[in-house]
């Protein structure tokens, strides 16, 4: 199970964004400019219905894998061309002709006036599993506006991811120090809580200590990509240490993969899968030891476990 992937179709993000990324990478590749790649971002990127995904999916070997919606509107300063609410009614779809292999948690900025209401909806129709908060938009985890939407999916028991650690261009990393989830732990302790990338980068630390001091607190690893594959023998260190201090059922396996045809692609999503299915002959060969277990906890039991599938 992938607890972490993105599913994205025209006109979900605002067009600012695309426009950011256009003007970027035209100027790390001189000579392209960036009106001949922008149109192609967005058509890389789409994958209406989700049939990319669950191809990926099946070639690697995952069963299940939840969608995160992202809303990204007020965060950005301008709209999308397709509404929070259809987004949400596009991901129900998906979810529900998936025969349970995508599962769905609403992506809201608690600075919608009608947060509570449409979270309230989502919830009645029973076919969110949770709600992903991106504070990097402008607010932080404990702001008060959040409050009601953090009271919703603590009453319903749902969990809510917390985008922790960098992020993309136009929004501020410095709202998702995972430090600030602390402050979320104490004002809501029956609340569910996953870090999202586990601070990724920069905040690993503070990451696994804020894990460590709630009870239903999980860090979610993806993003960790780069460290695994390059220094790997810390990074299983990292692991070694978070299982320590949080024990293995509190860590999920997440790959922030979005599964448009000209993103990424299945490879990467592959190679950390495989990296993770490999992990106890990794840990061997530097002085630790991953049960086969362990691994399958992280690759899917953890999660599932988490949302009663
Ligand atoms: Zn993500």
């Amino acid at each position: 199970m992938d607890a972490h992937v993105h599913l994205y179709d025209y006109g979900y993000w605002p067009e600012k964004w695309f426009d950011f990324v256009a003007a970027k990478w035209s100027a790390e590749r001189p000579g392209r400019q960036p009106s001949e790649i922008r149109e192609k971002i967005e058509a890389g990127m789409a994958d209406p219905g989700a049939v990319n995904l669950l191809g990926q999916m099946d070639e690697v070997g995952i069963d299940v894998a939840v969608v995160l919606a992202l809303d990204w509107e007020i965060g950005m300063g301008e709209p999308a061309a397709v509404p929070i609410e259809q987004v949400h009614a596009d991901y129900e779809a998906v979810a529900s002709s998936s025969n349970g292999r995508v599962v769905v948690f609403a992506g809201l900025d608690p600075r919608r006036p009608n947060a509570s209401e449409l979270m309230a909806g989502l919830i009645e129709r029973g076919v969110i599993r949770g709600l992903k908060l991106y504070p990097p938009s402008g607010f932080y985890p404990f702001d008060e506006r959040a409050a009601p939407l953090l009271e919703l999916c603590q009453s319903a028991e749902l969990p809510v991811v917390f985008h922790t650690g960098g992020t993309i261009g136009l929004l501020s990393p410095r709202f998702a120090n995972p430090l600030y989830i602390q402050d979320v732990q104490a004002n809501f302790p029956a609340l569910t809580v996953w870090l999202a990338h586990a601070g990724a980068q920069w905040w690993w630390e503070e990451a696994v200590a804020v894990a460590a001091n709630g009870i239903r607190t999980y860090l979610e690893l993806s993003s960790w990509q780069d460290v695994a594959f390059h220094h790997e023998e810390r990074f299983i260190a990292m692991l070694d240490d978070a299982r320590r201090k949080l024990g293995v059922e509190r860590l999920i396996f997440g790959s922030d993969h979005f599964s448009g045809t000209r993103v990424r692609g299945t490879a990467s999503l592959q190679a950390w899968y495989r990296w993770w299915e490999e992990l106890p002959k990794r840990a061997d060969d530097c002085g630790y030891s991953f049960s086969e277990a362990e691994v399958d906890a992280i690759l899917g039991g953890n999660a599932s476990a988490c949302l009663g599938l």
